[in-house]
């Protein structure tokens, strides 16, 4: 059984308006797939493979209740930026900065001025460039952002290559953590072997489950930051099995992103309570299915591209 959602977005992201995507009910529960649109079959199925090991109920023995969360702050006015870390009841935050049109290193500088207002003396902050600037750019900002910060947790993709990360990270105190360098599976290996970050951003849905996130954070032996790709509570659920599975979790993750959506498929949506995730089931609402369920045009374009997945990957 398999129901399509079309969620709309409170903000955009990602230049999408609309969260779309397949719940996939299997011998013990709920499965979320949803690989952007853009992205063929090779790129999906890993996603897929997530979804299935949800559906089979296939997850580790979690080793902790809760998950630390952050809240995140987009590349807002200082006083909006106080606004939603007051609002978000999180010790740590990540703040948006080097965003293209209009905002300047100036106005990322007064953004974590107010966050670190806001958060006390004892939030961590942590900043996410999403690979906006240039080698020389990063060197010069990261070492003004971390001192308006009063010290930076970490730097997320200061710059776009793995090799410019690299280079960014012999360079400056702070340490950096991959996240757009780690799409497909073998990405973290390379961000490994190149020294190019200090931290690794794992997403459970591109890198297929939580099972194999597991295993290559095993593997990377760096410290890992599970995060969302914006999913329904169902998908969240597995990068909260994830978190809760890691031997060790030094960072609050990125998994506070269900409030991102205009609505939800969960009886109980995974929202944060004092900058924590519980680690619980999540039930798929069927009144909830119903009022996000996707036009029929829709239905029949996750259908097909299931049907193309599934033959990739012999199911
Ligand atoms: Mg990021």
């Amino acid at each position: 059984m398999t129901h399509v959602f079309s969620i709309p977005l409170r903000t955009t992201f990602r230049g999408i308006t609309v969260r779309e995507g397949m719940l996939i009910r299997g011998a013990v529960g709920w499965g979320e797939w949803s690989p952007f649109l853009e992205y063929d079959s090779e790129v999906a199925a890993p996603w897929l493979q997530c979804a299935l090991e949800a559906a089979a109920g296939d997850w580790p023995t979690p080793l902790r209740d809760t998950v630390p969360v952050n809240v995140t702050v987009p590349a807002c006015s200082p006083e909006q930026a106080h606004e939603i870390v007051r609002a978000g009841g999180c010790t740590t935050a990540k703040v948006k900065v080097a965003e293209r049109g209009g905002r300047t290193l100036a106005d990322d500088i007064a953004r974590v001025e107010a966050v670190r207002d806001a958060l006390g003396a004892g939030g961590l902050i942590r900043v996410d460039a999403n690979g906006g600037w240039d080698l020389d750019e990063a060197t010069r900002a990261i070492g003004l952002l971390d001192r308006a910060a009063g010290g930076l947790e970490y730097v997320e993709q200061p710059c776009e290559s793995v090799e410019e990360l690299a280079a960014v990270r012999r360079v400056v105190d702070v340490r950096i953590a991959a996240d757009e360098s780690i799409r497909r599976a073998a990405d973290p290996y390379r961000v490994r072997d190149l020294a190019a970050a200090d931290i690794a951003v794992l997403k459970v849905q591109p890198l297929g489950g939580v099972r194999a996130c597991l295993r290559i954070a095993e593997d990377i032996g760096m410290p890992v930051v599970v995060s969302s790709a914006v999913e329904s509570s169902i998908g969240i659920a597995a990068g909260v099995a994830l978190a809760a599975a890691l031997p060790s979790l030094e960072h609050a993750c990125g998994l506070a992103t269900v409030q991102l959506l205009s609505d939800d498929v969960a009886i109980s949506p995974l929202l944060p309570v004092d900058g924590m995730l519980a680690v619980r089931p999540v039930e798929v609402d069927d009144a909830a299915v119903a009022r996000v369920s996707a036009s029929p045009a829709r239905r029949a374009h996750w259908e097909s591209r299931l049907r193309a997945v599934r033959q990739d990957l012999g199911l």
